[in-house]
Formats: C-alpha cells, structure tokens, sequence
C-alpha cells in the first residue's frame, strides 16, 4: 500500500499488516509437493485444469484461468472488456485507481472515474450519474466494477441487493461489469451469500489465493469461455503464462478445502480487536464487517507512522494508512490472544 509504512519488525510476534502475510501451513507444502503438474499453457497441468473447473464453478461461471496475481486479474480483464479512450467506473478508493501503480492508463489506455462511496460502496443512483451519454465529445463508459469486500472502505461487505442494483443499471446502459473479490471468500463467509450469488452478478470475476485463503501465489479469474478466450491472449502476451503451475495450484485447492470455512476465526479475531482498541483513551475504531480494522490515533497525540514503529519495536507488524489512521488485517497466523495482546501494544506505543 502506497502510504503505509514499510518499517521491519524483526521477526514481528504478531503480524496484522495484511493478510498477505500468511505463511503456507506444513499440510499445504505437502499438498504443494504431492502435486500433479504438467505445462499448464497446453492445458496439461491437471492441478491448474482442477482449480480452474473448481473456481469457475464458485463464481457462477463458465469457464476461469489461474494467473499469478489479482493485480494481473484486474488488468487483464479491464484491457479485455475496455478500448483506449474508454472509462471505468469504480468506488474512488479501490485497488485498480490507487494500488495497481497506473497500471488501467499504461496497460489499458482507460481513464476510471473514482465515485465517492461510503465505507467503499457507491449506489446505482450514482454509477447511473457516472454513465456518460453517447456522443464524441465524451469518453465512452464501457466497464463497471466492484470490489468486495472493499479493502479501503475497511473489508466492507457489499449488500447483494446493492450490487445487483449497480450491475443492472450497467447492463441496461451496455457496460460490462467487473467484480474485484481479492476478499470475496470473506464477503461470502461474513455474509452467508454464497460465494456464486455475489460473482455471477459479473461478466467476470476472480478471488485471490494469497490473501485470507493463505497461499504464497495466484488467483483465478472467471468468465464466459469467449472472455477467458480472450483472457489467454492476454495472459500470453504479458507473460503471466506459466508452466508446471500445479505446484502452486495445489496449494489454492488445498485452501479451498481446508481455509475457506476458517475465515469465519480471522472476523471473530478482528471483531475482538475492535473491541479492545475502542476502550482506549484516543483510538477512533471504524466498523469491522470482516478481517480488516481500520483505525485512528490522532487522539492519542502521536502519528500512525510513530505509533507502527513503535509497536514494530516491540514484536508487533501494523500499517499506517494516512498521517492518524491505522490498518489492522486479522489473518491464518494471527490468534484471538495475539489480538488481545496486540491492543496492549498498540496502547503502550500510543502512550
Ligand atoms: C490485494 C488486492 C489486489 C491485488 O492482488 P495481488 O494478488 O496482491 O496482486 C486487488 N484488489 C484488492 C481489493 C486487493 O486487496
């Protein structure tokens, strides 16, 4: 994340930086080991088939493609369904306008009109408004996305009703529609929507393997056959195809099974450090939907900055997200008691 501050804990106790800093379980190294592989780009890699049969399916679509990372699932999409000179219509603090360094107007030649949601979420009265009339003096809107849960917004879980709302109004006006579900297992979890409810509202959809779900490595991105089609030209051309990729594929079937349920433990943890961070004297704590707490010091009197090395200092890995406001992500590695203790730290580092 552009603001948040990189300071090392050497060997952090209690890591709450990101969910991405899972390390993979002993029993996903040996699903990971034990794996078949063959070369996925001739399709002949049977884990990567597997993953792929298995996602689609989640996600309510036709057909999926592993590649090595959300940031390649959001771009590929976006250059698949955009020309350039087009525009995204997105919430203002999502991945694809502040995290993916440009990647919409370098890769894609796109523009993103960021809306103003609340907690990430915008309305379909307001991407109605975005939608621009058909004439040449006007960029062309072409593509709709949501991301759910919205990280920024604080792992805020997108109601069904809202974004069956947002992607009907996109269809009635011909955009495409792009779900960004980095953390849709954790909207599925906190929700009780199944996971193919939420993504089959898309024309595509992927979710993240190396975040809540706990692998070192990939995503799936799912569609109809024609845009997978068209994704692996895509894939091909950026150099996101790959060759005995079952290694890692393994690893997201092993997830599948055995984290997607447990992600209900990592909501539990950060509701409990919510609770915690909201009895200290000068901590402002946002609502919690999921595994990310978003938090502020300014009434402490010292800095997110000061308050992260601080804590870093004692054994305990956080982000700061702004000058006062902190980010905590509960994850795989993280305990309810390391929650405890790390309200302690946080606390003492903000004395
Ligand atoms: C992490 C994240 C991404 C990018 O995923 P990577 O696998 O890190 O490239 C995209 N969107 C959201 C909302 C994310 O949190």
């Amino acid at each position: 994340m552009a603001t948040a501050t990189h300071e090392r804990a050497i060997a952090p106790r209690i890591n709450l930086y990101s969910d991405t800093q899972t390390l993979p379980t002993p029993a996903m190294r040996q699903a990971m080991a034990a794996a078949e592989v063959g070369d996925e780009q001739l399709f002949d890699d049977p884990s990567v088939n597997a993953l792929c049969e298995r996602v689609a399916a989640l996600l309510g679509q036709e057909a999926a493609v592993f590649l090595p990372s959300g940031t390649m699932c959001n771009e590929i999409a976006i250059r698949v369904h955009c020309q350039p000179g087009d525009e995204v219509i997105a919430e203002a603090s999502s991945h694809i306008l502040n995290f993916e360094g440009g990647g919409p107007a370098a890769l894609s030649g796109v523009q993103i009109a960021g809306l103003p949601g609340e907690r990430g979420i915008y309305t379909a009265e307001q991407a109605r408004a975005a939608i621009r009339d058909t004439h040449r003096y006007a960029p062309r809107s072409s593509l709709l996305e949501v991301e759910n849960t919205a990280n920024m917004g604080g792992g805020t879980v997108w109601p069904l009703e809202t974004v069956r709302a947002v992607t009907d109004v996109a269809r009635e006006h011909g955009l495409a529609t792009h779900l960004d579900g980095a953390r849709l297992p954790n909207a599925a979890v906190a929700s009780g929507v199944p996971a193919a409810d939420y993504a089959g509202c898309f024309d595509s959809a992927w979710i993240d393997f190396s975040k809540g779900l706990g692998c070192p490595v990939g995503a799936v991105l799912a569609g109809s056959a024609a845009f997978i089609e068209e994704v692996w030209r895509w894939k091909q051309r950026m150099g996101g195809a790959m060759r005995q990729a079952g290694i890692l594929a393994a690893a997201g079937l092993h997830a599948l099974d055995h984290h997607w349920d447990r992600l209900a433990e990592d909501h539990a943890h950060a509701a409990l450090l919510a609770e915690a961070l909201a009895g200290q004297e000068g901590f402002t704590v946002e609502p919690c939907d999921t595994n990310i707490l978003f938090f502020d010091v300014g009434g402490t009197g010292r800095s997110a900055p000061d308050v992260a090395a601080r804590a870093g200092a004692t054994g305990l890995r956080i982000g700061a997200m702004g000058p006062t406001r902190m980010r905590a992500v509960t994850h795989l590695d993280v305990s309810g008691t390391d929650c405890e203790e790390a309200a302690r730290i946080l606390a003492e580092a903000a004395s």
